[in-house]
């Protein structure tokens, strides 16, 4: 499996080329033709594998198909990407804006340290993708009217350490304010906790182990 063999916009195609991603890592060749697919999936991947690009591809790649689709819809976000820290969610959201040049794809991010409303105020004027930690993104949707019934991919990065951090709860109610995305879960251990909350989230997943 190669990139251009993924049919993704032509333009993510290039941002790949020019930020050197020439080969597909492991995990990232059993991940992203599935997540293109639109299957649920479960991951076991470590930091280092490639994991993030292995859902930020398919996160741009739909934000961006559903987008030069309907030019004049309302920017509604379309996708959501909860991770357990501040650090993996700015790192996250800095390869998103890498592979998302160029198209219609713009990031917020919510996390704490930063004011509310700046926050607010950049997904209010249209976003594509949200980057949050579950407990501050708890926190603005209960102060703030942000509609979420676009959002049809949601990624769980380190599910492991989000359970450790005491988040399943916030995660839970985050997913249940969303109408029935794709879900993505990535954990570095897969243990049956993890388990238990992914298969809370949906019956139909497809486990993938690099
Ligand atoms: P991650 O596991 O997501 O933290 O990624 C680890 C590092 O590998 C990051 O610096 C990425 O930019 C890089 N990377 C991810 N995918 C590829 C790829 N297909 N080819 C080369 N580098 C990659």
């Amino acid at each position: 499996l190669s990139f251009s063999s993924c049919n993704l916009p032509p333009k993510l195609q290039e941002n790949l080329e020019a930020a050197g991603y020439e080969i597909p890592t492991p995990v990232q060749m059993q991940t992203i033709p599935a997540a293109l697919s639109k299957r649920n999936l479960l991951v076991s991947a470590d930091t280092g594998s490639g994991k993030t690009a292995s859902f930020l591809v398919p996160v741009v790649s739909h934000c961006a198909n559903i987008r030069l689709q309907h030019l004049n819809s309302k920017k509604r976000p379309l996708a959501m990407v909860l991770a357990p820290t501040r650090e993996l969610c700015v790192q996250v959201e800095d390869q998103a804006k890498v592979l998302g040049m160029g198209l219609p794809f713009k990031t917020a991010l919510v996390v704490g340290g930063d004011a509310m409303a700046g926050q607010v105020y950049r997904i209010v004027q249209g976003v594509e993708l949200i980057v949050g930690t579950p407990g501050r993104l708890i926190d603005l949707l209960s102060k703030h009217d942000i509609d979420l019934n676009e959002v049809s991919m949601l990624v769980l990065d380190e599910v492991d350490c989000m359970l450790q951090r005491g988040f399943r709860y916030q995660v839970m109610q985050i997913f249940q304010a969303l109408s029935h995305p794709q879900v993505l879960m990535f954990s570095a251990t897969i243990s049956r906790e993890v388990e238990k909350m992914a298969n809370s989230i949906t019956g139909n997943l497809i486990y993938v182990s690099a």
